[in-house]
């Protein structure tokens, strides 16, 4: 397929709390949402969920830092995001407490009308993994649906 959506983390220079004293360092990484389009990652900037720092993404969990801009309005809000979604998703989405590249990796697949499942929570007990999903039909409706799985599953 040409046009398809990928969520992927960047590495920051910034140290969560609990890690500050962790040698070699652990940098927080935070996810970002990307459209790539004929094997061309889309031009963005995204900002750190955690120090607040602009990064230009450049390639897939690849970002330079942009230094001397300071917070980036011009960047969408999970509140922008709202604006087009339908009411009553945007409303389960909310309590959901996903993130930014969540909603963005949702309404892409919303946007080009594409069928897909997206994990949005998962609980794990032992070796049983209970994922909440919400499937995206290509007509444009939803359903949320439970999954349980027994072998280990990467989940974003
Ligand atoms: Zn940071």
């Amino acid at each position: 397929m040409a046009l398809e959506g990928i969520r992927h983390l960047i590495e920051c220079h910034c140290v969560l709390p609990q890690y500050r004293n962790s040698n070699p360092p652990v940098f927080h990484k935070f996810i970002v949402f990307s459209a790539i389009n004929d094997d061309q990652v889309q031009k963005k900037l995204a900002q750190c969920n955690n120090c607040g720092i602009l990064h230009r993404i450049v390639d897939i969990c690849k970002s330079e830092i942009v230094h001397g801009l300071e917070e980036g309005s011009s960047l969408r809000s999970i509140e922008d995001l709202k604006v087009s979604f339908p009411q009553r998703l945007s409303d389960f989405l909310v309590t959901q407490k996903l993130d930014i590249s969540t909603w963005e990796f949702i309404e892409f697949l919303i946007d080009n009308k594409l069928e897909k499942d997206v994990v949005i929570n998962k609980t794990e007990a032992g070796d049983i993994t209970q994922l909440k999903i919400l499937q995206i039909n290509a007509d444009g409706t939803f359903k949320i649906r439970n999954e349980t799985r027994q072998d280990d599953v990467e989940v974003l």
